[in-house]
């Protein structure tokens, strides 16, 4: 009942939110012909708009994952492509203010769905610019392990007090509320790389220092690994 109703009040929301984003937007092209006073209002409501949208489509995405019937692609996946857009992806959101390092083997292809994967890695990837300042290196691996292989996603930032670690994965989750909201964070993103995750057979390790740095690490069995055979 509670995934039936915050799927289909998330659905509800989204058609209202739509036009008034869309308005907001209209007015927006209109701003220099408004008086200062509401200029101010109308870019706090485009912002607060975009922000609701986000939270929305995160809370859908939620719903999708624990009621769809789970689906890999027919062919494995290449890392190697798929984690080169999310960097460039990411290093627009960061304004290139941050080092990210590609650590691939590109021989490994992994047995999945690309979108829910590309949205885990990227939720992932997105958190480490989000939550380490400029100049901060983050360093994204793709490797074998001794169970199968593995993802991870290191940086050098302010890393997280351990007893913040267990809550993490749960909805709504933040460290720091304020910090959070000001980087248009939901408190969901871990949740979602939680569910996609266990729909993979894998699991989610995260391990952080205090002045460290944090390393999200994303387990996969060895029976969604594979190696192309060159002969
Ligand atoms: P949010 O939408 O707030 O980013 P997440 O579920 O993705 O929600 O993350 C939960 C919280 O974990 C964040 O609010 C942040 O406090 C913390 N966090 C996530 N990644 C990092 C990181 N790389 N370094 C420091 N804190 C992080």
């Amino acid at each position: 009942m509670r995934q039936d109703f915050v799927a289909n009040v998330s659905h509800e929301l989204r058609t209202p939110l739509t036009v008034l984003a869309g308005y907001l937007e209209t007015f927006s092209d209109y701003a220099d012909e408004l008086p200062p006073r509401w200029q101010r209002g109308l870019a706090l409501m485009s912002q607060q708009s975009a922000r609701m949208e986000h939270l929305v489509t995160e809370l859908l995405t939620l719903s999708r994952l624990e009621t769809s019937e789970f689906k890999a692609e027919a062919t494995p996946i290449d890392m190697g492509p798929l984690l080169a857009t999310i960097r460039t992806d990411a290093l627009a959101l960061s304004g290139h203010k941050h080092n990210i390092v590609l650590n691939v083997d590109e021989q490994l292809q992994l047995r999945g769905s690309i979108n829910e994967l590309r949205s885990a890695f990227s939720n992932l990837v997105f958190n480490a610019v989000k939550y380490t300042p400029d100049g901060s290196t983050i360093t994204l691996s793709w490797q074998l392990d001794n169970q199968g292989a593995q993802l991870s996603v290191q940086d050098n930032g302010p890393g997280i007090d351990n007893k913040h670690l267990r809550f993490l994965t749960q909805r709504f989750y933040r460290v720091d509320d304020s910090r959070s909201s000001q980087t248009g964070g939901t408190g969901l993103g871990l949740a979602i790389v939680k569910h996609v995750m266990l729909r993979h057979q894998g699991h989610l390790d995260i391990s952080s220092c205090i002045g460290q740095g944090s390393c999200f690490t994303c387990h996969f069995p060895a029976s969604l690994i594979y190696t192309p055979d060159f002969i």
